[in-house]
């Protein structure tokens, strides 16, 4: 079978370490599309579900989705496009990348959008590891990056987070000389804990040579952190991840973007570069336009966030400190047995990370739907 890779791609298949087995298993994977064995939150979520299918009634606070959907503006942008349907609308794409890029400081040529972030994080580890450059990231964290790691057979190497619960950027640091790929999630997912910028910084000029730092700012702005982009206007060796499916509420209708410099961009569109849906994009413009609307969300999710964590502090359970629309609780006791009782409660939270074996994962949803946590929490532990 003639291979889906390009020459020039075999090529630097060939010179990363990979035998003529690995890259024809993963081209033919490639041909086929969507088989590829990556996953997503709402996949793992809907994976580490037992016990069928979610009730429509329930509570589902389990994978960091928004139960608020896109802003009016978003909404109304989306409704109106639906007719230009027909068309793949190139310029729209254009003019939201150029948007993104204004607003992060960046050309336009540093951001390519995505239809949500899983696909260039997972197209990252193929482009930047391989089975002698290793996969760098701290435990617990998303898991997405360590399964494409294993599909491409790379060494993962996890480090504990700290005891401030963020990175641990010396360790990261010397994990292997060989690193290809140095993940850093912040705010972390399931933590919903920050990395200070010093020690981001710290690690970007001090991660073994050849290796490049990918920062995931999913949940960024949730935190009201600073962003790491104009690292990458500094032309450093970073690559940034965003998706609207957090903050924005766009998680259904997929929208994301990668900024860095040109030629690591190309590292990750050389794997596929894919035309976003013309609603997500007519929604990204319009909230990103909207200069209100990440400090009003951030404020709103921060309250709910604040309530439920002294409601749970009351009650002596402890709570890592969170910057995010997710925080972790410590059961003090098996966290599957808890999320299990939960779900029989109708309330389901998230996925047990087996670092962290006694917490629970709980996305921040509407008051009501937290009320509701905080009565079935209760019922359960008692
Ligand atoms: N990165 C992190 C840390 C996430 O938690 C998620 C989803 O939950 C993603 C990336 C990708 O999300 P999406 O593909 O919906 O943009």
């Amino acid at each position: 079978m003639k291979s889906i890779l390009s020459s020039e791609l075999q090529e630097d298949f060939l010179r990363r370490g990979f035998s003529r087995r690995n890259f024809g298993r993963i081209a033919s994977l490639m041909a086929a599309g969507t088989t590829l064995p990556f996953f997503n939150e709402a996949a793992l979520a809907q994976m580490s579900q037992r016990g069928g299918p979610i009730p429509p009634d329930a509570v589902r606070i389990n994978s960091n989705e928004s139960p608020w959907g896109p802003c009016p503006e978003a909404a109304d942008a989306i409704h109106n496009i639906v007719q230009r349907g027909g068309r793949y609308l190139y310029e729209q794409t254009n003019e939201f990348t150029a948007l993104l890029a204004s607003q992060e400081g960046v050309p336009a040529e540093y951001v390519r959008a995505y239809p949500g972030s899983s696909a260039p994080l997972h197209q990252a580890i193929l482009g930047f590891c391989s089975p002698q450059r290793s996969y760098v990231a701290c435990d617990p964290t998303y898991e997405a990056g360590g399964e494409a790691a294993k599909f491409v057979g790379a060494r993962s190497v996890l480090v504990p987070l700290r005891k401030d619960w963020a990175h641990d950027v010396k360790a990261m640091a010397k994990a292997d000389p060989k690193a290809g790929l140095l993940y850093l999630c912040n705010p972390n997912n399931p933590t919903g804990s920050l990395t200070p910028r010093s020690d981001i910084e710290w690690l970007l000029e001090n991660k073994p040579a050849g290796s490049v730092l990918l920062v995931d700012e999913a949940y960024l702005h949730l935190s009201g952190a600073g962003a790491c982009t104009d690292l990458v206007a500094k032309d450093k060796e970073i690559v940034i991840l965003r998706t609207f499916s957090k903050l924005y509420g766009m998680a259904g209708l997929r929208l994301g973007a990668a900024i860095a410099r040109p030629d690591l961009l190309k590292k990750i569109t050389d794997y596929g570069a894919f035309a976003v849906p013309v609603t997500a994009v007519a929604g990204g413009i319009a909230s990103l336009k909207l200069p209100t609307l990440v400090p009003q969300r951030r404020k709103m999710i921060g309250e709910i966030r604040q309530d439920t964590v002294e409601f749970l502090e009351k009650r002596n359970y402890s709570v890592v400190p969170s910057f995010s629309n997710k925080f972790m609780v410590d059961t003090k006791r098996p966290g599957q047995q808890v999320i299990e009782a939960l779900q029989k409660e109708k309330v389901y939270v998230g996925r047990l990370f087996p670092a962290m074996p006694t917490h629970i994962r709980v996305t921040v949803g509407t008051r009501e739907e937290m009320d509701k946590f905080k009565t079935a929490f209760l019922k359960v532990m008692a």
